[in-house]
């Protein structure tokens, strides 16, 4: 069973923990600093490396949520970026501009030819590594694969994390699900999965027809109902933990996101740990 801990202000669920064979404690860390269409950040941290997926909140903003998480921003070793939407990178040139690697070099950003390009990096002359989607790659003890979502950027992509035998899944800003994701994410322990909105309040909310219509399109968003029916369309999954983000602040609410997902897995019979990650809300962190 998971226990639940707290360091801090911040709770930490400490989903399993899977002894290696010196005896020491494997560690594994998802941090989600902000999660929404405002903004999103998470960090995933090992014995050895701290890595930062988006950087979608202000530097200010992400220095205040990891100093609620105790980490020391100056640990981070690269970022890696899904795609150029400024909920995902509106910090990453002042971030890239201010920090350097553990190593005392620049701060490497993880991110496809493509989305290089969408990005206006003004002055900045960033250390790039660029990435193939559909590639694996690693940095340090994380190896990363990661795989194209049907997203309406240039090149969006989502990821799965493997470290220390954990299989992390990151999965957010897609229209739909194709089978080449489904495929990706099996046997995953973790899944961050966006819940972007309820389709009802999403059609009476207050966007013009045009976005509505956008988020709702095949390159949108996931709503409350379309993630429901992925996690319990028959995916082989591993699931231990299950945290819903993305979430609309004009059209979702965390209660009417977690009631449709407790709904569909009660009705499918699974029983993973169900959280909501909230844009406004503490700090999440999971560990194992
Ligand atoms: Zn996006
Ligand atoms: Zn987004």
């Amino acid at each position: 069973m998971p226990v639940e801990q707290t360091t801090g202000s911040i709770p930490v669920y400490n989903c399993f923990q899977r002894t290696i064979p010196h005896g020491e404690r494997a560690i594994v860390q998802v941090t989600i600093l902000a999660s929404g269409s405002s903004g999103n950040a998470t960090l995933i941290s090992t014995a050895e490396r701290r890595v930062l997926f988006d950087a979608g909140i202000s530097r200010r903003a992400l220095h205040a949520r990891l100093a609620e998480a105790e980490i020391d921003p100056t640990t981070l070793d690269a970022v890696v970026v899904s795609h150029e939407h400024s909920d995902h990178i509106s910090g990453l040139i002042s971030l890239l501009r201010h920090h350097k690697s553990k190593t005392g070099r620049p701060l490497p950003v993880y991110l496809n030819e493509r989305t290089h390009h969408a990005i206006h990096w003004k002055t900045l002359d960033p250390t790039v590594e660029l990435i193939e989607p559909g590639a694996c790659f690693s940095i340090g003890d994380l190896d990363i694969r990661s795989f194209t979502v049907p997203h309406d950027a240039a090149d969006p992509m989502g990821f799965v994390v493997q470290a220390e035998g954990h299989r992390l899944g990151l999965l957010t800003d897609l229209g739909y699900v194709p089978e080449s994701v489904k495929f990706h994410l099996k046997g995953c322990h973790f899944l961050l999965l966006e819940s972007n909105h309820d389709l009802e309040m999403l059609k009476v909310g207050p966007y013009p027809w045009s976005v509505k219509q956008r988020v709702m399109g095949r390159n949108g968003h996931l709503s409350n109902d379309m993630a429901a029916s992925f996690v319990t369309s028959g995916v082989e999954w591993d699931l231990h933990t299950l945290v819903l983000g993305h979430l609309s602040d004009h059209t979702n609410h965390p209660a009417v996101a977690r009631l449709t997902m407790e709904n569909a897995l009660n009705e499918a019979g699974l029983r993973p740990r169900l959280e909501v990650a909230e844009q406004s809300g503490p700090v999440r962190q999971f560990t194992w």
